[in-house]
């Protein structure tokens, strides 16, 4: 391809909007245009490092024995009341009338759909099992599409589902989708964890996560350095252990704190720190007003909570509800006499003498202790693991990290069979629910993370296995005919090797087209100028390195190959 007739329009400027590096660099390198928010068009770079992860992706899949199939994006209510989720599935699905007004889903996932296909064509144990793919626009109406491609409205997924007998069965194709993942994300050269992850709304008992490791990315992950244990940090369970002996106890107290409603505020006006002060947040639970008591320093985790209490919904409550129910608001709240359930993190049943809103404003109780001044419905596991944090496995300290969330695979068992009574006949003839898995891998995203991952400051890194090209020629002077004759025969060589080469023809300064090759993240430059030509060198520069070989043009091709081969 030559630039000249390239689409890629690049832009001098940082784009404000963008607030991760990989939005900005793919926006910046001419990859991706916002149509709205959360939708994006992918130009043709981006086009073609999505037709490799597809592809890398496809191989995979085939080799774990999987059938790719294309199914609607445009989804009948009926399916989704069939398995319960028309009502359940909330704001995020994308709802549409059509001129009978009937009502469709822009699928999100296609769970209803593949299982109401399956339900009606196969009917034996000996069609399964079967592991069916597509690889499609999904369609989310996310609170907060952001950052680009990581979290769109309209998105690529893979999405693979395996339809088994039994649960052996599933344990076989669910370990083949490990695998299969690993190696994806092996032949992405992308660094990644798999971690533990909690199955939410799609259910299920069993499920693992993908995670390309980065600063940025939106997912907290605990892990052990010591055994195989990695966890995101919405599903790792917190080990308590209580320390005792405990101090004594004193005295509870009232004390005026006016106008103070944060640990913050409370931990400036006592001089005690953090963890001895208790945080009370206040939920609707299904419609029932829950209260959750957990240390000033810890983050609730809400998945836990809603694990905790087995509901289907979960909101925080608003002020009014509160104030009516405790006498007091947000801030000023605490256990101490409170009329509604409580439930204590864990850790609250080792805490002496700690500090508490009295549901009075501007009053705060000194002094309180579990047991003896209140007592919870339950003390249980629901804020946040950290770092330092026990592993439940072998009780070494775990390190956190973050990470993006490229993929996602769940055991769903017969979750959606029994709701939508999808049946196979078994060997006696017995009519048994399929047992079901799923598997996603975000197509898009692992494009954004791979850029999230592999930068510096002048622009995108590509891991080679997916760049949009594998080489760029750049001749420094354009006019000059012996230079333009050298690259235009350097480049049809490596085209004929199978090569993807960019022949940066452009009429442009070298500043400036070196700029964008590094920009646009080419892995491999080869520069064609004066110098280097009265030798019959040309000078090749690695995008992740800083120096600059001079070698023999005949010696271009076969360096090259050799580069690409190690990856
Ligand atoms: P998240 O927790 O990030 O919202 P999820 O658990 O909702 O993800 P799944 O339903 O498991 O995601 O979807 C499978 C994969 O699709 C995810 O692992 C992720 O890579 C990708 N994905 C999910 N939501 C989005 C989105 N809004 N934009 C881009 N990719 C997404
Ligand atoms: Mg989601």
């Amino acid at each position: 391809m030559k630039f000249s007739e390239l689409f890629c329009p690049t832009l001098r400027e940082m784009p404000s909007e963008a607030e991760t590096v990989s939005h900005q660099l793919l926006l910046r390198a001419g990859y991706i245009r916002k149509a709205g928010a959360g939708i994006y068009s992918y130009l043709p770079l981006a086009q073609r490092v999505l037709k490799k992860i597809e592809a890398i992706v496809r191989e995979e899949m085939d080799r774990a024995g999987g059938q790719e199939l294309l199914m609607p994006i445009i989804q009948p209510r009926e399916l989704w009341e069939q398995s319960g989720r028309w009502d359940v599935y909330g704001d995020e699905m994308f709802r549409l009338l059509d001129r009978h007004q009937r009502y469709f889903a822009l699928g999100p996932t296609h769970e209803e759909i593949i299982t109401s296909l399956v339900n009606g064509d196969v009917h034996s144990y000996r069609d399964l099992p079967l592991l069916l793919y597509q690889i499609q626009n999904k369609y989310r109406d996310e609170i907060r599409p952001r950052f680009g491609l990581m979290r769109g409205r309209e998105f690529i997924m893979k999405d693979l589902y395996s339809f088994d007998m039994d649960e052996a069965g599933l344990d076989v194709s669910y370990l083949k989708m490990y695998t299969a993942y690993n190696r994806i994300f092996q032949r992405l050269k992308l660094q990644y964890r798999v971690v533990e992850a909690d199955s939410g709304a799609i259910g299920g008992n069993e499920s693992h996560e993908f995670m390309v490791l980065a600063d940025t990315g939106e997912d907290a992950i605990v892990f052990c350095e010591r055994e195989d244990f990695a966890s995101n940090v919405e599903k790792a369970a917190c080990v308590y252990r209580d320390e005792g002996p405990h101090e004594d106890m004193r005295e509870m107290q009232k004390i005026h704190t006016p106008g103070m409603r944060t640990i913050k505020d409370l931990v400036d006006f006592t001089g005690e720190p953090e963890q001895r002060h208790v945080k009370t947040l206040m939920y609707f639970a299904d419609g029932q007003l829950v209260a959750v008591i957990l240390r000033g320093d810890r983050e609730l985790n809400e998945i836990k909570l809603k694990n905790v209490l087995g509901c289907n919904q979960l909101f925080m409550a608003d002020d009014d509800s509160v104030r009516s129910a405790c006498g007091a608001g947000f801030g000023s709240l605490g256990p101490v006499g409170m009329d509604i359930k409580i439930y204590a993190d864990q850790e609250i049943a080792g805490l002496r003498n700690f500090t508490c809103g009295a549901n009075e404003d501007d009053y705060h109780y000194i002094n309180v202790n579990p047991g003896r001044d209140f007592l919870p419905e339950d003390y249980v596991d629901i804020r946040n693991a950290v770092e330092g944090d026990l592993c439940p496995v072998c009780g070494h300290p775990l390190k956190a990290a973050r990470g993006i969330e490229v993929g996602h695979i769940f055991k769903l068992g017969t979750k959606y069979s029994q709701a939508m009574n999808a049946t196979v006949l078994d060997k006696n003839g017995q009519s048994v629910h399929i047992v079901m898995g799923c598997y996603g891998i975000g197509i898009s995203r692992t494009m954004a993370a791979a850029v999230e991952q592999n930068h510096d400051e002048n622009g995108i890194i590509w891991p080679i296995p997916i760049t949009p090209f594998q080489v760029i020629i750049i001749p420094i002077n354009v006019k000059k005919q012996e230079q333009m004759e050298a690259a235009l025969s350097l480049y049809n060589e490596l085209q004929e090797l199978g090569l993807e080469v960019l022949l940066d023809d452009r009429d442009e300064r070298a500043g400036v087209k070196f700029k964008d090759a590094d920009l646009i993240g080419i892995p491999l430059r080869i520069v064609i100028g004066p110098k280097a030509l009265q030798e019959n060198q040309v000078e090749m520069k690695k995008r992740w390195e800083n120096e600059i070989y001079n070698i023999a043009i005949d010696q271009v091709a076969g360096t090259i190959m050799n580069i690409l081969k190690e990856g």
